[in-house]
């Protein structure tokens, strides 16, 4: 396992299948297909009824993560006013929230994957 396969959305089992319909459009505001299962070695990604509900913990974490980032590098380093900060804010989450997605759900495959 590594982060290159995470970030490249790849099965977590032969590392080749992909978990995405998709890897184009990272930033488009939209929720990506997955493959129920990997094309490659047959892997079932979702390993139970449900499984991807605590993959929005980690959204929500990354999401956190991204605000706080976009929020300190505005109003601390370029010393934007409130509102530009909060604007650019938004902004950055609504067009990360495919990336989100597709981080938050290969990361908890990765997180309960096991051979
Ligand atoms: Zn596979």
């Amino acid at each position: 396992m590594s982060l290159l396969d995470i970030l490249k959305f790849k099965c977590p089992n032969c590392k080749e299948g992909a978990i995405f319909e998709s890897n184009q459009q990272l930033f488009a505001l939209h929720i990506p297909k997955m493959h129920t299962r990997c094309k490659k070695c047959n892997r079932k990604f979702e390993i139970e009824s449900g499984f991807f509900i605590g993959a929005m913990y980690v959204s929500y974490g990354l999401t956190v993560a991204e605000f706080l980032a976009v929020f300190i590098l505005c109003y601390f380093v370029f010393q934007t006013s409130l509102l530009t900060a909060f604007l650019f804010v938004v902004g950055v989450i609504l067009l990360t929230s495919t990336l989100n997605f597709k981080l938050a759900r290969t990361l908890w495959i990765y997180m309960f994957y096991s051979k």
